[in-house]
């Protein structure tokens, strides 16, 4: 028998568990520009910042203590996410779910029924969903007829996840914890469903997560997908998708803030984590959860299709 709803009034009071580099430098200035939220508590057992509300240890602590809390803000290494969504919900409050919302799919179905039996919001938030080029990539590719798509997504990870030793780890996602951004985009933007029908990924001899991989995909209709990720990439970063239609082609780069079809080149500033919250207080006013697991899954599918191959040791 599921639970009876929790009546939220705003503004949401929200905490922050796992106030690392996420944390810190988008989700907390997107509950601060929002009247629907406000930042109520910060949990992380390294926090030293003073940020102007209480600061706990664990999640345990906060709830064992009167600092009052609607709802909290998962941010943590994918790892831990189960267990603290698991006491969260136990104690009634609504949850955010960084991107990938869990380690595994397992994982994710449990919080889903824990949420639906307890009468909490569950909102697995796909950041690069609400990128600024996604909804007119979404609407320009309707209707048209699609050949072909090419994600190529290849970042330096020692520019951009410094001493973050838990990507390394097994349910640490290595690669693929920027390669699932543009899987959540590209499930969101082309119609029909995908499938994983092999590749290869290749892990560092001293990891137990991938450093690059080479994986492809087709939708349900044949049209072939192909993703090629790299943590390597010095020089110029590349997050970019590019489908080829009978309307010629469209590419959405940088991660999917810019948009470029024959008809011109689109730019709009980052508003991702703003989109974010907004979705979120509206989640839990209409008193629903949303999770879509396609992204995770594919990743899944990857790490049971895809070859290995181990390749040199990476030190930071
Ligand atoms: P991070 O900088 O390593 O921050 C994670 C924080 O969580 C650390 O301060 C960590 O503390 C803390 N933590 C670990 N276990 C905890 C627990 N049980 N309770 C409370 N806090 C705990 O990582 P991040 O870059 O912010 O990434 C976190 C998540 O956000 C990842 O899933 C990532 O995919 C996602 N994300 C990151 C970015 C980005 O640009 N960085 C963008 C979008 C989404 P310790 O260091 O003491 O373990």
């Amino acid at each position: 028998m599921p639970g009876k709803r929790a009546v939220t009034t705003p503004p949401l009071r929200i905490a922050l568990v796992g106030f690392g580099k996420i944390a810190h430098d988008q989700h907390m200035p997107a509950i601060a520009e929002n009247p629907d939220c406000t930042l109520a508590a910060v949990v992380d057992p390294s926090a030293t910042e003073d940020v102007g509300v209480p600061v706990f240890a664990s999640l345990a602590d906060l709830l064992a203590s009167d600092c009052v809390v609607d709802a909290v803000a998962i941010c943590t290494p994918p790892q831990v996410r189960r267990t603290l969504a698991q006491e969260a919900i136990a104690a009634g409050k609504h949850v955010l779910l960084e991107k990938p919302p869990c380690a595994v799919l397992s994982e994710v179905a449990t919080l889903e029924e824990m949420a639906h039996e307890s009468g909490v919001c569950l909102f697995a938030a796909w950041h690069s969903r609400f990128s600024a080029g996604v909804g007119p990539a979404k609407e320009w590719l309707a209707g048209r007829e699609i050949r072909s798509v090419a994600i190529d997504w290849r970042e330096d990870v020692r520019v951009w996840h410094p001493g973050q030793h838990w990507i390394w780890k097994a349910g640490g996602f290595g690669v693929f914890d920027p390669g699932i951004n543009a899987l959540s985009i590209a499930t969101e933007i082309l119609p029909r469903p995908l499938c994983v029908s092999g590749g290869l990924l290749q892990f560092p001899e001293n990891c137990e997560t991938p450093i690059a991989g080479s994986v492809t995909l087709e939708d349900s209709a044949g049209v072939p997908i192909s993703l090629t990720l790299n943590f390597l990439q010095t020089g110029p970063q590349t997050w970019d998708i590019t489908v080829e239609t009978d309307g010629g082609r469209l590419v959405l780069s940088e991660g999917g803030s810019v948009l470029t079809t024959p008809e011109g080149t689109h730019r709009a500033p980052d508003r991702e984590y703003a989109a974010i919250y907004a979705r979120f207080a509206e989640v839990v006013s209409a008193g629903r959860s949303e999770v879509d697991v396609a992204p995770l899954r594919l990743v899944a599918d990857a790490f049971m299709r895809c070859r290995f191959e181990r390749v040199a040791p990476f030190h930071e």
